[in-house]
């Protein structure tokens, strides 16, 4: 078979996806998935609608346009702040998108009144991670001047925890975001429909029984395709973790020394681990290396020890048997591995279930869902 390819049960995804939909609904919280990390993936999308998620939200326009020109129909946000550059592309192709800048948002209205049409504007509050967001004393200010522009309207709000400086989501800064909610419909009169309350990271907090406030989406990638919780890294009860499995395939299999020989220096990516051990070791080299896949973010079966990784070669060890040339070996992989090996055009994808043999659900949300208001612009 093919390889490397990257194998993907669709089952297992939809299952995720719609375990995490309904844990959440309970809560009036809905999901935005998170495609960035499935390169925008028709496929995988079509899993996630079927599943019971209301929007999709990419970080990057190139995924959107994908899943629209491979038929996906479902309300999408960009989730990263627009370029400049691209906001044409954006009020084509999204139905809102996640702000930090007035310039930005000032060009967004321009090319939505040239395209004719209204583009949503959910507003990233800085809550302290550091990375996208207007400080909160700044968001009167701010709406102000979007409620004078003519073909933008503000959606809801939004805040981002745990990506630039780890900051846990909790009950302080989340009943941070409810509070700004409150203040600006009071201040300004409107509504704001999307109170979206951050990435999967917060879904410790969202489920734990605390007051989620106004919070009524979490747009969540990582916890729906590895199972896992970004915080600790740690499995989520009841999700398979196993969704996404990477298959190399061994191109040289000796017994060598482990120790290398010679005048150390750095090697093609700074400086190498020191071995571990003495004497000689079963080696294996895989046809996989950093261009397709992080290899600190990669997980080998327990008898097999990753030892190193160049550009092409993924060198290990194998503990108890020889890997002959020819054989492959599993990997489970971290969100960055993923990230790295979906984006690898040098790694296939199978699919190990197609989308359509899935079952549509049933509505699940108690509030209606507001973003999918939003479908009909
Ligand atoms: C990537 C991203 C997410 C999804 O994060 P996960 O940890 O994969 O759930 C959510 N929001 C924003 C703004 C992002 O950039």
């Amino acid at each position: 078979m093919i390889a490397p390819r990257l194998e993907i049960d669709l089952e297992k995804i939809h299952f995720n996806a719609r375990t995490l939909v309904k844990r959440l609904a309970p809560k009036g919280i809905s999901v935005t998935a998170v495609m960035k990390a499935t390169l925008g993936s028709p496929e995988i999308a079509n899993a996630f609608l079927m599943a019971g998620v209301k929007t999709l939200g990419d970080a990057r326009i190139e995924n959107i346009t994908r899943m629209r020109q491979g038929g996906v129909t479902a309300p999408m946000a960009l989730i990263r702040s627009p370029m400049c550059s691209q906001v044409a592309r954006v009020v084509k192709y999204t139905e809102f998108s996640f702000n930090t800048e007035l310039d930005v948002i000032r060009l967004l209205s321009d090319a939505a009144q040239k395209a004719k049409r209204v583009h949503g504007i959910v507003l990233m509050v800085e809550l302290g991670d550091l990375r996208e967001g207007i400080l909160p004393n700044a968001l009167n200010h701010t709406v102000q001047e979007i409620l004078r522009l003519p073909n933008v309207a503000i959606k809801g709000i939004g805040t981002n925890l745990a990506c630039r400086s780890g900051v846990v989501p909790d009950a302080a800064n989340m009943a941070a975001l409810s509070a700004v909610t409150n203040s600006i419909e009071s201040t300004f009169g409107f509504p704001l429909d999307i109170v979206s309350g951050g990435n999967s990271a917060n879904l410790h907090w969202a489920l734990s029984g605390a007051d989620t406030g106004r919070v009524n989406n979490l747009r969540l990638g990582e916890s729906i395709l590895l199972g896992c919780d970004p915080l600790h890294r740690k499995p989520i009860a009841g999700l398979h973790t196993d969704a996404i499995t990477l298959v190399a395939e061994v191109i040289e299999s000796k017994v060598k020394p482990s120790q290398p020989w010679g005048t150390i220096a750095q090697n093609a990516f700074g400086i190498p681990a020191a071995p571990k051990t003495v004497g000689h070791i079963q080696q294996a080299i895989l046809a996989i290396g950093r261009q397709d896949i992080d290899p600190a973010g990669l997980e080998a079966p327990h008898d097999i020890e990753i030892l190193e990784a160049s550009s092409d070669h993924l060198v290990v060890k194998t503990k108890r048997f020889t890997q002959p040339v020819g054989s492959e070996i599993p990997f489970q992989l971290n969100y960055s591995a993923l990230l790295r090996s979906m984006t690898s055009p040098f790694i296939s994808k199978i699919w190990k279930k197609r989308a359509t043999a899935l079952q549509p659900s049933l509505p699940l949300l108690k509030k209606a869902s507001p973003l999918a208001q939003l479908s009909g612009k």
